[in-house]
């Protein structure tokens, strides 16, 4: 019998400890990167666990029963997670995303839900506070994460078709079930919801237009369907570019079956480019709904990137592309005060000048950066 080895130092994730400005830098609110980008949107990864092996993000043939996740001492506490979170709040967050991994897994994860619910903005506004989940276990939990304060959810499913939905999670899941956990959340009030569907070319496209045809009949304005363009994350999937299907065809095929209306972004940073489904007069219909589309391939972002991610384990990610992270957990246990961590992160962010995406498009994919890429279900996507 195979024996698993948990290792006292994990050395997979080193990362190097940011620095405590001599002089201290307050926050204001208004803290911008090397680029003039702000911090806004912070994802927060509570567990490096999931219950899928989708084969674009933890293969099972990586993440078998031999893998060593990361020992529950690893993990910031709800505690810990909510002083971090607080201080990025300070610096300008106004939205809070919690991912994984599958973070329904996280145990008592409510708890941590009411903790960030609770959190303010400097202006006095409450944060945008969702999840994104494989919706495996949304259906038991969505009454619970509303009345703890969460507001929405994102829920991934990438294909309408069990055969080629269970071969993606590599689990076995059915569609069905995926589906009660979507319904669940419209129940308890989590809308608007995104339904996340990555794309892969041979594997999952003639799902598309069915895809979009169920969610519009189904929900309407209700859903918004996005299509992801299958990204070269990690170091595990094998990913190659003739797997990636464009956005720009994914808008083409369902626009020849439904008519669609390109619609302008309703925030800053915004990753999906919006598409309406026209009506009768070849206006926008907000009861159809609309879909989106992230071409994080194709046509890179990252001048409006102002996502930070955090860790299972407390390491600040400045790019979903990076290969190294920033060790905030060893100040939040060496002892660092708010005010210490507030500046570091202030002098963290204030040199960032990640754009990786826009690089790749520059230039072919770099194996040997890819080796060192750190993976999504640890940053969280
Ligand atoms: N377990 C949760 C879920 O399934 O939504 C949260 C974590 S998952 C890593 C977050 C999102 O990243 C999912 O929508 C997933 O499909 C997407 N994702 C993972 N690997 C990807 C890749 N290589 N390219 C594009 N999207 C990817």
């Amino acid at each position: 019998m195979g024996e698993t080895v948990i290792p006292l130092a994990d050395l997979r994730y080193a990362a190097p400890v940011p620095a405590i400005p001599a002089q201290a830098i307050p926050a204001t609110g208004l803290l911008a990167d090397a680029l003039g980008r702000p911090l806004r949107d912070l994802r927060i990864s509570v567990t490096d666990r999931c219950n899928f092996r989708c084969s674009y993000c933890m293969p099972k043939e990586v993440f078998d029963r031999d893998y060593v996740f990361l020992p529950q001492t690893s993990l910031l506490s709800f505690e810990e997670i909510t002083r971090l979170a607080r201080v990025f709040v300070a610096h300008g967050v106004q939205k809070i995303r919690l991912t994984g991994g599958e973070p329904l897994l996280r145990k008592g994860l409510e708890d941590l839900v009411a903790m960030l619910a609770g959190l303010r903005t400097p202006e006095g506004a409450p944060l945008d506070l969702t999840l994104t989940t494989n919706g495996s276990v949304l259906a038991r939990k969505a009454r619970a994460l509303k009345a703890a304060g969460l507001q929405r959810v994102t829920v991934s499913l990438d294909g309408l078709d069990d055969a080629v939905f269970r071969r993606m999670n590599d689990v076995d899941f059915p569609v069905a079930d995926v589906l009660a956990g979507i319904e669940a959340a419209h129940d308890a009030g989590l809308g608007p919801i995104k339904v996340n569907m990555v794309v892969k070319r041979g594997t999952n496209e003639q799902e598309i237009v069915p895809m979009a045809r169920f969610f519009r009949e189904r929900f309407g304005g209700r859903t918004v369907l996005r299509f992801i363009e299958y990204m070269d994350v990690g170091a595990s999937n094998g990913w190659r570019m003739d797997e990636v299907l464009p956005s720009a065809e994914v808008v083409k095929l369902i626009h020849s079956e439904m008519p669609l209306v390109q619609l302008s972004p309703s925030a800053a940073g915004e990753t999906a480019e919006r598409w309406g489904y026209a009506g009768a007069d070849g206006q926008h219909d907000p009861s159809l709904g609309e879909i989106g589309v992230i071409s994080s391939v194709t046509q890179a972002f990252c001048r409006d990137c102002n996502r930070a991610r955090l860790s299972t384990e407390g390491k600040l990610f400045l790019c979903l592309f990076a290969t190294r992270g920033h060790d905030l957990r060893a100040l939040l246990r060496g002892g660092a005060s708010d005010a210490d961590i507030t500046s570091a992160l202030a002098a963290v962010w204030g040199q960032r000048a990640d754009r990786y995406s826009e690089l790749r498009a520059a230039q072919p994919a770099d194996d040997s950066a890819g080796g060192r890429r750190v993976e999504m279900h640890y940053i969280g996507g």
